[in-house]
């Protein structure tokens, strides 16, 4: 019997865990290692901060796919993985071996790239304590007003922004003054990157729900305040960090080939470039011969080949190759329910984006969710 490890209950090992369950795997014990016992889906998470979502609704529970496709699922959280010896060891001191390992762990944000931020902000990965953090400061925020500042203007910084700035402005509380919204840009515009029309689009969000926009790098997190570049100091309550997403650190010592910034180097197949029984997909993995974007799209759209080429490593067949789509639809949520659609260069805003992004997010969550129990 092979031992398959899956590590990470990301959105790439959602599709390996239904190719599991409609054709079991013959001749292979299968694990999955994930710190929780569901996924929260990133692309209503926003959602759930504005207050459009309850966190239930964004969550996938992974132990029905699980027992569907006959994986034992262990909550752990890795914190070393040795490949010469394929051993994957947890933060409690247990160890799992394997004979083929799949990586859908994410990625990871550094504590200490900003003084001061590990001690007091709030960061936005992982994504289930941000979402429990945010949803008790809903509650805070019902009894006295907030001063919140996100740090990081990506497409993550901005859609929490402009949904913090509507669930806040949006929860019914005594008294007076109104929570205030500031976004920290790192000295760009806002949404860096994106075609000048969607940036357009996203100032325009941002001044309608009043966020206030600071053009300037963060330099240190202190209690109650936010240090910006120019030494001015944002007061704030709750700091969020949301600037981008790295490798998680425990890759450093891995033996695993790694790309300039210490992401997994995959090829068209996904295996490691180093060692070809690590396959990689989603934020964790870096494709040397068609660099994407770290996206939830690209990590779905991973999970097909993943599990095809999973299955024929393990039995028997020729790995396919896969090519990540070029362009992908982006939608960005912009705090009420609207939203900003952009493809290329084409962009729009407006009330039936928001409707249409949320028939995409809610059909995804169907697709992962259990059998309504019989009656
Ligand atoms: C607020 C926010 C909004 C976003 N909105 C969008 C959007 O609208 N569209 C979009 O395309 N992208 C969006 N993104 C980006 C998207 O979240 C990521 O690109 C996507 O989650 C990557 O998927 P993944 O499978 O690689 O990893 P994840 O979805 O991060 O899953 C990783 C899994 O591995 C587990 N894990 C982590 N570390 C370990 C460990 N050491 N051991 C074991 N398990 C571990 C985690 O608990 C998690 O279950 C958003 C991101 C944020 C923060």
């Amino acid at each position: 019997m092979k031992r398959l490890v899956l590590l990470g209950g990301g959105h790439a090992h959602l599709h390996v865990l239904q190719a599991l369950a409609r054709e079991p795997l013959a001749g292979a014990q299968a694990v999955l290692i994930t710190p929780h016992g569901h996924l929260s889906y990133s692309g209503m998470v926003p959602g759930v901060v504005a207050g459009h979502y309850a966190p239930e609704q964004a969550r996938i529970p992974l132990a029905p796919l699980c027992a569907a496709a006959h994986v034992t699922l262990v909550q752990g959280q890795a914190v070393a993985l040795d490949a010469a010896q394929r051993l994957v060891t947890l933060s409690d001191g247990r160890v799992a071996e394997y004979d083929v390992l799949s990586l859908d762990v994410g990625g990871a944000q550094d504590r200490d790239a900003l003084p001061g931020a590990r001690e007091h902000a709030l960061f936005v990965r992982p994504i289930e304590t941000l979402v429990s953090v945010l949803d008790r400061l809903r509650e805070q925020a019902s009894r006295r007003a907030l001063d919140v500042v996100v740090a990081g203007a990506g497409a993550a910084g901005f859609e929490l922004a402009l949904a913090l700035a509507w669930g806040l402005a949006h929860l019914t509380r005594p008294g007076d003054g109104s929570s205030r919204v500031a976004l920290v840009t790192g000295g760009t515009q806002p949404l860096a990157g994106y075609p000048t029309a969607v940036v357009a689009q996203g100032l325009k969000a941002l001044a309608r729900h009043k966020v206030t926009l600071f053009r300037e790098a963060c330099t240190a997190v202190e209690p109650g305040a936010l240090v910006l570049a120019s030494g001015a100091r944002l007061a704030c309550d709750v700091p969020v960090i949301a600037t981008g997403v790295g490798p998680p650190a425990w890759l450093g010592a891995s033996g695993l080939a790694l790309d300039e910034r210490g992401f997994v180097s995959t090829g068209p197949t996904l295996q490691s470039t180093s060692h070809p029984e690590v396959l990689a997909a989603g934020d964790v993995a870096s494709r040397w011969d068609a660099p994407h974007p770290r996206s939830g799209v690209h990590a779905v759209r991973a999970g097909p080949p993943l599990a095809l080429n999973l299955r024929r490593f393990i039995g028997a067949g020729q790995l396919q190759a896969y090519t990540p789509q070029r362009r992908t639809l982006n939608l960005l949520s912009c705090g009420e329910r609207r939203a900003i659609m952009a493809w290329g260069d084409w962009v729009a805003e407006g009330r039936w984006a928001w409707w249409w992004k949320d028939r995409i997010d809610r059909a995804f969550i169907r697709r992962f969710a259990p059998p309504d129990p019989v009656a």
